[in-house]
């Protein structure tokens, strides 16, 4: 490990018992992603520890989401600087701790979020503790989502992700860190649809002929709707939900589903649009009518800066003894996206790493956490004398 770094951590007092004090306070204010005042109050806490540390902080606010946190710190031009990111909101259901609470057993740490992702805006602290103890003084932004789990669905805060990052040099996503030490360069887009179909309603005895199955009909459109998944490379759809009829004996007028697409590239996203409406508006059971609604689109996570970033990341995980990582594209989207729209070399899961993240089996390692304090620190030191 970089001897000025581990004198810097010492100097600065950071142990794991010290990590874990702010990590359990970040993990015991819930703040579940579609309860925006539970997550203005985890925004509150975070933007005190950063004015603690010195940064100037402001807050977008929405009316239904979650706020988007900035925090500003150094001095100089903006294209020598850094981004640290990450989101404060999670999956799990305010109370959800109380079964769940934060414990530390050996080497694993658990509750709610402890993963993903408050053990990665946990790490933020320390990282601009120590940089600032070792003097470091050009711009670090750190830019963290309030609703990123809900895909940012009711707020515009994907655009203002992209435009706070505009013009910084890289950034780095402290996102849910994967336990074989993979660092993610790319995740695929996604696009939620629903479909809704409407029919004619009949008594399924007396006037069985008279009615037009909505649920028929629907079986068509998903049958037609699977096999786009075979013209299509690198793109998924999925048929997730089903909902239909209310009652046995009659024939159903109305029936919906709702579909999970993913893509690697967001161009491809006007074409898929097209071809659902093709099989939305070509009916297999005469009189019946559907339509189309797009209810979310969120962004693939690409940059062409992302190959050579991702080969310093790993060169500096090597210097420093914490091995060779691997870069991996995921399905799963993050607020990363926004970030590398904004044309900079953005790395994915610098958080810290564990398993299992929105399900109660979700736990992070400890030993980790300490890891990748130095490995960020590192690569924003070595980074003064980089460009991609
Ligand atoms: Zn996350």
């Amino acid at each position: 490990m970089n001897k000025k770094i581990s004198d810097a951590i010492i100097d600065c007092g950071i142990t794991d018992r010290v990590i874990i004090e702010t990590w359990k306070q970040l993990v015991e204010i819930e703040s579940y992603t579609h309860n925006a005042k539970s997550v203005h109050k985890v925004c509150r806490f975070i933007q005190d520890q950063l004015e603690g540390l010195g940064l100037k902080t402001k807050v977008y606010e929405f009316k239904n989401a979650g706020p988007l946190l900035i925090g500003e710190y150094g001095e100089g031009d903006k294209s020598e600087g850094i981004i640290l990111a990450g989101h404060m909101d999670t999956v799990f259901k305010d109370g959800f701790i109380m079964d769940h609470p934060f414990k530390v057993e050996g080497n694993k740490v658990f509750g709610p979020g402890v993963l993903d992702m408050k053990g990665g805006i946990n790490l933020i602290f320390y990282i601009l503790k120590i940089l600032k103890k070792l003097g470091y003084r050009k711009p670090v932004k750190i830019v963290i989502s309030g609703d990123e789990e809900n895909g940012h669905v009711k707020s515009d805060c994907g655009n203002l992700i992209e435009a706070e990052s505009r013009g910084y040099k890289a950034a780095f996503n402290m996102e849910t860190g994967l336990i074989d030490n993979g660092i993610t360069i790319a995740r695929k887009g996604r696009m939620g649809c629903t479909i809704k179909t409407r029919g004619l309603s009949a008594h399924a005895g007396t006037n069985f002929h008279d009615g037009i199955s909505a649920i028929f009909e629907i079986a068509n459109i998903i049958i037609k709707i699977q096999k786009l998944n075979d013209q299509y490379e690198n793109t998924t759809f999925s048929v997730g939900i089903v909902k239909g009829g209310n009652i046995v004996n009659a024939v159903p007028d109305y029936a919906e589903i709702q579909l999970d697409i993913r893509f690697v590239d967001d161009d491809i996203t006007e074409k898929i649009k097209q071809d659902l409406n093709r099989i939305v508006q070509s009916n297999t059971i005469e009189g019946a009518t559907s339509e189309l609604l797009i209810d979310s689109i969120f962004p693939a996570f690409v940059s062409k800066h992302n190959k050579k970033f991702y080969e310093f990341l790993n060169s500096v995980s090597i210097q420093n003894g914490f091995g060779k990582t691997n870069p991996v594209s995921l399905g799963g989207a993050s607020d990363a996206a926004y970030i590398a729209k904004a044309e900079l070399p953005c790395l994915c899961s610098m958080g810290v790493k564990g398993q299992w993240n929105h399900t109660d089996r979700e736990y992070a390692l400890l030993d980790s956490a300490m890891e990748r304090i130095v490995l960020v620190v590192d690569s924003v030191l070595e980074l003064e004398n980089k460009n991609f």
